[in-house]
């Protein structure tokens, strides 16, 4: 076990946090501003969760969240401001390709009409209709409509038939920004001195009496409350038992969520067609069309090819290659062999196998749009779940993560506190 701080972490604090991502850091920041004592336990050996800054070839690159989406919203948007962070916006413009060559300008305003009119009625028939997959709303749309299905498919992390239609317009994703250095990087200044320790696995967690107690692999600690950041996917492995058993309104909204993929294929690929930094391409008219492609990274030759669920599903998790093979073949049917003879996959993420997340984030499926706020309640004025799947307009994102961490801290200080210092 490692400890990562500067502060020591407290052998029975007030409040006990799992997990060091985005909403447990926001949770101990919140709840040490206000005098209360913490201290965050953390599976893994490292800070961040699902936000993860690497090297590659000396550039940092982002192997989790990567975009601070809505920004008049995102918390972390508004803390970078203060704090003078290195934040920069997120071009609206990107490149538009079909087969290969730079789509006509009549060609992307088709495009766009067809995310335009997909939004509308999704926006619409989420408020007039019962909740059914929202893929039953998009109207016929042809070609366009299939691309914009596709493109909605891996930012909601799952195919649309298969997401809750009440559930997908909630999310705010307009006015979005970039962070110099990396998201995973800036999270963790944000953790710069907090009581955390390393490689603690919490096992238990029981409520039976006043107060809660907490097992993990370094053994008990005690707490007046406790913020569960785990991934729902991860809980849903029941890797932590509650004792007593949590209410059956909590388990159902646990279990409810499906599993959202998202995985970037990390390129790096100097010579490609692509100008301009950070910028979307959609490579249209080809049998296979990559969902997601962020190019020159921060003006860098990095790409992402991003995954999404169908296609990582497609993969034999042993072949620890098929990603990059396939990444190469999609853009090789794109622009021929030629343009990427100095193209390389340098890694591809596996966010859905890992034990600690299990997915990209947390999907709400047609029909059980009321489980995010399921969550909300604290359980036995003691458990207070946190974490991106709570979030309404910011769901799947760190920014969501960090504003749920933060409402479960406060509601934490009204109760120990008084109302007057919950703010
Ligand atoms: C490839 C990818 C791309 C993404 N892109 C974006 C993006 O561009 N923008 C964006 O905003 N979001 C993006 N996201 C989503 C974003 O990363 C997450 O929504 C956010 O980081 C989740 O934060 P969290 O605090 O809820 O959970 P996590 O960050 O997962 O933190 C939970 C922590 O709990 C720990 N833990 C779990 N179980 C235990 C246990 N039993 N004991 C102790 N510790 C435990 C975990 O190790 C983890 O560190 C992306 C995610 C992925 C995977």
């Amino acid at each position: 076990m490692k400890t990562e701080s500067s502060t020591t972490p407290a052998a029975d604090p007030d409040v006990i946090i799992v997990g060091a991502g985005s909403a447990g850091i926001a949770a101990a920041r919140h709840l040490l501003a206000h005098g209360l004592t913490v201290t965050i336990l953390e599976a893994r050996d490292r800070i961040g969760g699902r936000t993860l800054t690497r090297s590659f070839k000396g550039h940092p690159l982002d192997l989790g969240a990567h975009w601070l989406h809505a920004g008049p919203i995102n918390p972390l948007v508004k803390l970078g401001r203060v704090r003078r962070e290195p934040l920069r916006r997120a071009p609206v413009d990107g490149h538009f390709f079909v087969r290969g060559r730079p789509g006509r300008p009549a060609e992307s305003a088709a495009l766009d009409r067809a995310f335009a009119m997909a939004d509308r009625a999704m926006t619409q028939a989420a408020k007039a209709r019962e909740d059914q997959a929202a893929a039953r709303a998009l109207p016929p749309m042809g070609p366009q409509g299939r691309r914009v299905a596709a493109i909605h498919g891996l930012v909601s992390g799952r195919p649309l038939d298969e997401v809750s239609l009440h559930d997908f317009p909630s999310m705010e994703y307009a006015d979005n920004l970039f962070i110099a250095g990396g998201l995973g990087a800036y999270v963790r200044r944000l953790a710069r001195g907090l009581p955390i320790r390393l490689g603690v696995i919490v096992r238990s967690i029981n409520w039976s009496a006043e107060g809660v107690r907490v097992e993990s692999s370094a053994g008990t600690m005690r707490g007046k409350a406790v913020v569960v950041t785990t991934p729902m996917a991860v809980l849903q492995q029941d890797t932590i038992r509650f004792a007593p058993a949590l209410p059956n309104a909590v388990q159902e909204a646990i279990h409810g969520f499906t599993q959202g993929v998202y995985e970037h294929v990390v390129l790096h690929w100097p010579d490609s067609p692509f100008r301009g930094a950070d910028r979307l391409a959609s490579l249209t008219g080809r049998h296979r069309e990559p969902p997601g492609l962020l190019t020159r990274i921060d003006n860098t030759p990095f790409h992402f090819f991003e995954l999404d669920q169908p296609i990582a599903a497609s993969f034999d998790r042993r072949d620890a290659h098929a990603p990059h093979r396939y990444a190469r073949m999609v853009l090789a049917e794109h622009f021929g062999h030629q343009a990427i003879r100095n193209l390389s996959a340098l890694h591809s993420t596996a966010w859905r196998n890992d034990p600690w997340s299990r997915a990209s984030w947390a999907v709400v499926p047609p029909g059980l749009s009321a489980v995010r706020d399921a969550l909300k309640a604290p359980v036995g004025e003691m458990i207070w779940f946190a974490g991106e799947a709570l979030s309404r307009a910011q769901w799947g994102t760190a920014g969501g993560a960090w504003e749920e961490g933060e409402r479960a801290a406060g509601e934490i200080l009204a109760k120990l506190t008084g109302p007057r210092s919950g703010g």
